[in-house]
């Protein structure tokens, strides 16, 4: 059995026998979880897709219902470093927890901790922010 993609803990019984993408222990799969109830969700949709091309989705979640104004948001990010500085816009804002969730490969990420495992990402990720400050106050 596989080892859980977040903690590593091993031995992590697949949701089914054809199973092949990322699998959480109990207690990592809570946390996220819970994060997807009640926080901002950046998603990639990658879908069946032909082109490079891929649309993110950057919602904030009340009790699991996502808010329609943030999915009917004529905001829509163009790509994986404005969603993610999206999320964490949103995060830092109103002190909510995030989620990243990537389809192609099933894996789904507390949002900071992707940050912190892909430095040169997080990187362009506050400098997109800091754009988006000096863009709003023209410094
Ligand atoms: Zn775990």
């Amino acid at each position: 059995m596989p080892d859980c993609a977040r903690c590593g803990a091993e031995g992590v019984e697949p949701p089914n026998e054809y199973w092949d993408s990322y699998v959480y222990c109990d207690e990592c799969r809570a946390i996220i979880e819970d994060s997807k109830e009640n926080g901002v969700v950046v998603r990639s949709r990658h879908g069946n897709r032909l082109s490079d091309e891929v649309p993110y989705e950057v919602t904030v979640n009340v009790d699991g219902i996502k808010n329609p104004h943030t999915v009917n948001s004529s905001n829509r990010p163009r790509n994986q470093v404005e969603a993610l500085a999206m999320g964490k816009k949103i995060m830092r804002k109103h002190d909510l927890p995030g989620v990243f969730i990537y389809q192609k490969s099933g894996s789904e990420w507390l949002l900071e901790e992707y940050l912190e495992a892909h430095p040169g990402i997080a990187e362009d990720v506050e400098n997109e922010n800091k754009g988006f400050l000096s863009r709003l106050f023209g410094n």
